[in-house]
């Protein structure tokens, strides 16, 4: 019988009745209980922009229209509160690759959502991790992702358009006011450019605090002539 890969209880009980009606029961994240489902800071409305919770989900908040954003779009299946900042934190630095399915099911449903408003991306990528980061984790949280997604939404994904080529603190370690410069110029074009001819590309992050590390990588696809650049990520900070 499978578990719950939250409470660890067996998944024996279904939907009860008066709950049936609620969206997030159709979502198809098969690894979690119901009670463990409901629990979740599901984001509701935002910022399409930028992807920050708004009390009403609209193409561009005050600050994006303020700010000569690169990126198009930024889509979270959460905000980045618990249980999830506890289960993405775990999944990143303890191996709990069990915590994937929820977040990709997650997210694809919320790219579901949203697809007809953002058009289909031609290829997705991952946020790259520096190559002294990966052989300390093993993984690339956000390429294993893009795996998943690349599957169900049936769009390629590309693991050397970038390449991250200086070495930065974990962003979450690091003051905000830091963040942004950090993230300056650390991210490289990997591929000849004519071969990064897309008009449209997602780029696949675990949490967009700041935005700072995804806009850094947009820039980099924007300069390389991409038209249209969306963000897809499990999680979005306030
Ligand atoms: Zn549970
Ligand atoms: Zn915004």
């Amino acid at each position: 019988m499978r578990s719950c890969v939250l409470c660890l209880e067996p998944i024996t009980i279904s939907t009860p009745k008066e709950h049936q009606h609620e969206t997030y029961v159709s979502l198809g994240v098969d690894s979690l209980c119901f009670f463990c489902m409901q629990s979740l800071p599901w984001l509701q409305q935002s910022c399409l922009r930028c992807g920050l919770p708004m009390p009403i989900s609209q193409p561009a908040c005050g600050t994006c229209l303020s700010l000569n954003l690169y990126r198009d779009h930024t889509l979270a299946a959460f905000e980045y509160r618990y249980p999830i900042s506890e289960m993405i934190s775990a999944y990143k630095f303890n191996h709990r690759l069990e915590f994937l399915p929820v977040f990709s099911q997650s997210l694809y449903h919320q790219i579901q959502q949203y697809i007809h408003r953002i058009g289909k991306p031609e290829v997705l990528i991952p946020v790259p991790l520096h190559v002294t980061r990966l052989q300390e984790r093993g993984y690339n949280q956000s390429l294993l992702l893009v795996k998943l997604l690349s599957k169900a939404l049936d769009i390629p994904f590309l693991n050397d358009f970038c390449s991250k080529v200086h070495e930065t603190e974990p962003q979450l370690k690091t003051p905000a006011t830091q963040r942004y410069n950090n993230v300056q110029s650390v991210f490289e074009l990997s591929l000849p450019a004519s071969k990064a001819q897309y008009k449209h590309i997602a780029i696949v992050d675990d949490v967009v605090t700041t935005g700072a590390t995804v806009e850094a990588l947009s820039k980099v696809c924007s300069n390389a002539g991409v038209q249209t650049i969306s963000v897809w990520c499990i999680a979005r900070a306030c």
